[in-house]
């Protein structure tokens, strides 16, 4: 094992499930170990990465933002936060935007939102619904936002107010709603919880029932937003207009950043209700403005649906081959591979040997998220890796 694992091992807390790759350096779709070893990455900071690494418009925008300015305290306007609140918000169907430095702080501002709009326009209702396989961070409050024991059983007392309920299923959310219920919160696509795609009219009915009960729908959309599902806010696939919306990975294409954004309607938060010191910025804005502003003016969420067909086309030819192989299923450039056993970390596992970064998102499932401006041949690279890697796991 290198010297440096060796030092994580020794000072870094033991919570992650690390892989024994030390990546020094990136561009584009390529990293390269500490040997000079070189991958292709197709896990993209967990979806972060969505120009790639290093892509030469943000690492511009960082440099030259970091010689002018880096933070105010929000006590005063910058050009970077006003340029990225615009720019999210002329693209979207959203009114008004708050930003985070992370996922779970974006939810956290939004379920206040969400119960502040309860407190005042639905009788002090304050419960929030979501999904069970969800995802929606790490803090304590998220711990019990997200419907996975897992992530719940060790924290508790979790958090009150949260109802967890079967995904992709409309009457749960009916049959849980009640008087105390002000949100619904559920993400367009499960990431984390394996890729699971809704059928088509669940996202509407969930429009349809919180319309008919005055409730918040929000949309997590920390993992599919910003052009990973092949639109560049992954509610525009499904035909409906959400209230609110969450953001975080690849706002930022690298730098920290997250936001939530919501319809005037439901923007109730008055000055003092919510705040953060690094919230918005301007080193982080600035980052953030460059790829959101490249992503809409290339159209690049454009390319990524077919981007997505070369993928599963790979793919489906794999399953033809390898009986391991169950399910492909996800959409736009998030998808997993289900597998017939718990086998996901072996092939993982190989594929660093092959030269290709994967993640292992399910014991049985590997999830394929590389850069929104991966090439197609370096998808035809990466099946060819992926079909040697199954071929010596499962021989
Ligand atoms: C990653 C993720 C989060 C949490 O984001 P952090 O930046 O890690 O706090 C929340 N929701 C979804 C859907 C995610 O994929």
């Amino acid at each position: 094992m290198s010297e440096l694992i060796n030092r994580e091992n020794k000072y870094y807390m033991q919570v992650a499930r690390r892989q024994p790759v030390v990546i020094v350096k990136g561009e584009g779709t390529i990293v390269w170990d500490e040997d000079g070893k070189e991958y292709l990455d197709f896990t993209a900071g967990w979806a972060v990465n969505n120009l790639g690494h290093c892509h030469p418009v943000l690492v511009k925008a960082v440099q030259e933002q970091a010689q002018t300015l880096m933070q105010t305290s929000n006590q005063f306007f910058t050009v970077p936060q006003i340029n990225l609140a615009q720019v999210l918000i002329d693209n979207s169907c959203l009114d008004r935007i708050f930003l985070s430095n992370s996922g779970a702080e974006a939810n956290e501002g939004v379920i206040k939102l969400a119960r502040k709009y309860g407190k005042l326009h639905r009788d002090g209702a304050y419960e929030v619904i979501t999904a069970l396989n969800s995802f929606h961070g790490r803090t304590l409050t998220m711990a019990a936002a997200t419907g996975q024991p897992h992530y719940q059983e060790q924290w508790q007392p979790l958090a009150p107010g949260f109802v967890n309920v079967p995904y992709n299923d409309i009457e749960s959310i009916k049959s849980a709603t009640n008087a105390k219920t002000c949100a619904v919160m559920v993400e367009p696509v499960q990431g984390e919880g394996g890729v699971n795609v809704p059928d088509a009219g669940y996202l509407k009915a969930v429009r349809q029932w919180c319309d008919e009960n005055n409730l918040v729908m929000i949309l997590d959309e920390v993992q599919t937003g910003i052009g990973r599902l092949g639109s560049l806010f992954g509610y525009q696939k499904f035909g409906i207009e959400p209230d609110a919306i969450t953001l975080a990975k690849g706002l930022g294409g690298g730098v920290p950043i997250g936001a939530f954004l919501a319809k005037d309607k439901f923007c109730v938060l008055a000055p003092g209700d919510h705040g953060s010191t690094y919230g918005g910025n301007a080193l982080t804005c600035a980052g953030a403005f460059a790829v959101v502003n490249y992503i809409v003016k290339n159209k690049i969420a454009d390319e990524v649906n077919s981007l997505s067909e070369h993928l599963k086309t790979g793919l489906e030819s794999l399953k033809e081959k390898h009986k391991a192989i169950e399910e492909i299923r996800g959409m736009g450039l998030l998808i997993a591979v289900q597998f017939n056993a718990d086998i996901s970390g072996d092939i993982v596992g190989q594929c660093n040997q092959e030269g290709l970064l994967l993640n292992p998102v399910r014991p049985n499932a590997i999830r394929i998220m590389p850069p929104l401006t991966v090439s197609y041949s370096e998808i035809d690279i990466a099946i060819s890796k992926l079909d040697a890697a199954i071929g010596k796991i499962t021989s």
